[in-house]
């Protein structure tokens, strides 16, 4: 009998591959095993077992596979399940989920090195100069790599060189798969046995009475054994011993010290745990009662708490029951809500069973973290991550908190998998019959809508922990203060004086800007001009930093223009503004203060983020201007006043949702104000005082906001009545963008009549040179969303075979947000 595999590999093809092995190799592998297989000409791919079988492929010869890489599974058999449930739901291959899921360093690709021929007789003399130096370095390493012959030679093109010598027979050109993770492997220095007993010991200190440095160093050494049966790294006992390598060096040269290596984690915790016990206030109390009793009936159960009220510590609690009962954890939130205090916040409770998954992870902490929940066995773990996090490989997954779940971030945009987090965690957790809790203080309207129906369970928590009172919010009409000349730059006075007083009462202030960078365009006042991205169908951006015009998309960028591109005109100014002329005008406004500005622009690298929030934590800086970023769970103490700069670029986006996320966005900023006893305020200045959601804004009427905006979503067929799908076409060429909207546009009419929108261009139509234009689906309730899905994959497939339209692609979003 032949025995085959079908290996999922990590490209976008639709289907997973068949290739043969032998019967010692069936009795070995397994589904979650990974191998390297040849693909395509001279390729190797690293693949995932899905299946091992005994039926041969109809249509193809199975090739054999060319290597085993694992011992054991390193995808589960859940995560097999939920890859493909991912790859159906959001109409994507396998093959792109199992790009997303796994770390980078477990997907290996295959590299061409060079090796000498070993028979071959090598006559120097008939080598030319290059093909010479080739050889020599060959000869003193078993194997280069094509790009260390590049940089041997110092040139791009170094196969016709390899070339002439394969032809002479005297290099071989092989395929080499290689790990790339590496574990980290610590140093450490013990006493060579030789010197273990007494007499020993006092023998080496005699003889080491001239060498006062290496003495020094033993001496050392004994002291810290003495205090302490840890290891001793060579990192330690070097600093501890103010010495040099060498001279460490020179002492296991000796034979006095020994070396010895530990692979060590990267990502571990060494502190201690510092709190014991959560003691919940009553409506803490009744709220946990309820949803302890909700997950008796359902699955899914939504927690509506006001900023500061306590969810957090509601959280901790549910986990600890799951942990206790052997089973692990999944703590998600956005991924800048994934902040060092809340992480501390987590580990003061759990210790070292926190698990941290942060995108900002080098690749080999990832896959350190990845291995630590693969082999948890008895020891279970609560993980804590953004949105990828929901790939790790669990064993007896028993919960999943989904914080912030009103959080657009939840959902990837690119590349596939088009996934929606929070949602995908719910169909996880039942792979598991594990439950959910989804925590906001301002849930979406999905969520609650859900609720309400009571598809999930439902609690509330409407007081800030420790009676402190809801901030005050007071509106300003900007257009009368504009009208009255009671503006100073951006600043209304209500909004100066309230800063004025925290500042003398050694407070701190938070301004929320929704836009990032300067002034965001420059216009001509005369011909009305204003730059563009020669890319992208945007107007160039000012920077005030770098004194260019730059494009947000694709990075074009122009130093700063004096005069108007287009008539020459001298009388240019910029339009709009962002989170940096705002800190102008406050450093202007208030020379003798701090202010600090975090927008991507500021908090780029590892750390950029940590270094402003620590800054304004220890009080260095006294306002703090951002966007987005500012909203995000953050629990600062000393702040008591908070500005929304400008409200009404938030309401006036061209989305279905602008007013959901306006809402959500100001009360989230406000939720910034006043954590402690003082009653926080918030000033939010607007052109539209009277706009139903800055009204709904300034008395925290969530269910007037959700009443409405529900109402809406039914009049105009929006979520949660009817599910989307959006199909964006890009291509080079403007007409065949076009043309091929059309054609599938009508191919989805001709089935779903009047629930296709579109073919639109897109508010930004052009992007790198390619053009954009979108359909979107809507599916009613009533309407099968499997039928449908399958409906259009099979006009996605005719539409694929046409060959004029080869130039065009279509992506496709599920669910889009
Ligand atoms: P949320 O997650 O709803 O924003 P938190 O859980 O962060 O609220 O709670 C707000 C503040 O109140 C935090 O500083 C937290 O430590 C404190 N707090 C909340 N509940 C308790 C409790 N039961 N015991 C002690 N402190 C609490
Ligand atoms: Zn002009
Ligand atoms: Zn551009």
């Amino acid at each position: 009998m032949s025995h085959f595999v079908d290996v999922i590999l990590p490209l976008p093809l639709d289907n997973r591959f068949t290739y043969s092995i032998s019967k010692d190799e069936a009795n070995f592998l397994q589904a979650g095993i990974r191998v390297a297989v040849p693909f395509g000409k001279s390729k190797v791919y690293t693949g995932i077992i899905a299946e091992v079988h005994d039926r041969a492929p109809e249509v193809y010869e199975a090739k054999p596979i060319s290597q085993i890489l694992d011992e054991a599974p390193l995808v589960t058999s859940q995560q097999l399940k939920f890859w493909s449930w991912i790859a159906s739901y959001y109409m994507c291959t396998e093959g792109e989920v199992m790009r997303a899921a796994l770390p980078g360093a477990f997907i290996l690709e295959s590299e061409s090195i060079v090796q000498l021929q070993k028979e071959s007789e090598i006559i120097e003399s008939e080598l030319k100069d290059d093909e010479f130096l080739v050889v020599e370095a060959l000869q003193n390493q078993s194997s280069l790599k094509i790009k260390e012959v590049e940089a041997l030679l110092d040139r791009k093109s170094v196969l016709p060189v390899l070339n002439r010598l394969m032809a002479k027979d005297i290099v071989v050109l092989s395929q080499e798969i290689y790990e790339q993770y590496k574990p980290k492997r610590v140093r450490y220095i013990k006493l060579h046995e030789n010197h273990e007993s007494e007499d020993a010991m006092h023998q080496l200190l005699d003889n080491l009475s001239r060498a006062h440095k290496q003495r020094e160093v033993v001496l050392n050494y004994f002291s810290i054994k003495a205090r302490s049966t840890k290891p001793i790294s060579a990192k330690e006992l070097q600093k501890s011993s103010e010495v040099t390598a060498s001279t460490l060096k020179s002492l296991v040269k000796k034979n006095i010290f020994q070396e010895y290596y530990i692979n060590e984690d990267r990502v571990g915790f060494d502190g201690e745990i510092t709190r014991k016990h959560i003691e919940f206030n009553e409506y803490q109390l009744k709220a946990f009662g309820q949803i302890k009793a909700s997950f008796e009936e359902k699955t899914v159960c939504l927690l509506h708490g006001v900023t500061s009220s306590g969810k957090t510590e509601i959280y901790l609690k549910l986990i600890e029951e799951v942990l206790n009962e052997g089973k692990q954890a999944l703590y998600l939130l956005p991924e800048i809500a994934l902040t060092t205090q809340l992480i501390n916040r987590l580990q003061a409770y759990f210790g070292d069973k926190v698990l941290v998954f942060h995108s900002k992870y080098s690749m080999n902490e990832r896959v350190e973290v990845y291995q630590n929940v693969l082999n948890a066995g008895d020891d279970p773990k609560v993980v804590i991550g953004a949105r990828s996090a929901i790939f790790l490989p669990f064993q007896q997954l028993g919960l999943i908190i989904v914080d912030e779940e009103h959080e657009a971030t939840f959902k990837q945009y690119d590349p596939a998998p088009r996934y929606h987090a929070r949602d995908a965690a719910v169909v996880l957790a039942n792979f598991f019959k594990a439950k959910t809790l989804m925590g906001s203080a301002t849930p979406s309207l999905e969520s609650y809508f859900n609720a309400e129906h009571n598809k999930y369970g439902f609690t509330e928590l409407s007081r800030r922990f420790g009676d402190v009172l809801m901030p005050e919010i007071e509106i300003v009409d900007i257009k009368e203060k504009h009208r009255k000349k009671r503006m100073t730059g951006h600043f209304s006075d209500r909004l100066l004086k309230e800063i004025e007083e925290s500042l003398a009462e050694g407070e701190q202030v938070i301004l929320f800007q929704n836009r990032r960078g300067f002034s965001p365009i420059l216009e001509c006042n005369t011909c009305g001009h204003s730059p563009q991205c020669p890319n992208c169908d945007v107007s160039l951006t000012y920077h005030s930093h770098s004194n260019q015009l730059r494009c947000h998309y694709c990075g074009y960028h122009i130093a700063m223009q004096q005069r108007c591109m287009a008539c020459h005109s001298d009388d240019v100014s910029t339009k709009g503004f962002g989170t940096e002329q705002i800190e102008t005008e406050l450093k202007a406004l208030f020379p003798d203060h701090k202010i600090g500005r975090m927008d991507q622009d500021t908090t780029r690298g590892k750390h950029g983020y940590e270094k402003i929030i620590t800054a304004f934590e220890d009080l260095e800086i006294d306002i703090l201007v951002g966007t987005q970023m500012l909203t995000k769970g953050l629990d600062f103490r000393n702040v008591n006043l908070v500005g929304v700069m400008n409200a009404d670029n938030l309401l006036n986006f061209p989305d279905f949702r602008a007013h959901e996320r306006s809402f959500q966005l100001m009360l989230q900023v406000a939720g910034r104000a006043g954590r402690t006893k003082k009653r926080g305020k918030v000033l939010i200045q607007s052109y539209n005082p009277h706009h139903q959601i800055i009204q709904q804004v300034s008395t925290n009427d969530y269910a007037g906001m959700y009443k409405e905006q529900l109402q809406e979503r039914y009049n105009y067929k929006y979520p949660p009545y009817f599910r989307l799908v959006r199909l964006s076409l890009k291509s080079r060429d403007f007409s065949k963008t076009n043309e091929a909207a059309d054609w599938i546009a009508k191919a989805m009419q001709n089935v779903f009549n009047q629930h296709v929108l579109g073919p639109e261009f897109p508010p930004v139509a052009r992007i790198r040179n390619e053009y954009y234009k979108n359909i979107m689906l809507k599916i009613p309730q009533s309407q099968s969303l499997g039928k449908t899905k399958s409906v259009l994959q099979k006009i996605l497939i005719s539409f694929n075979a046409i060959s004029a339209y080869r130039s065009v692609r279509v992506i496709v979003n599920v669910d889009p947000v």
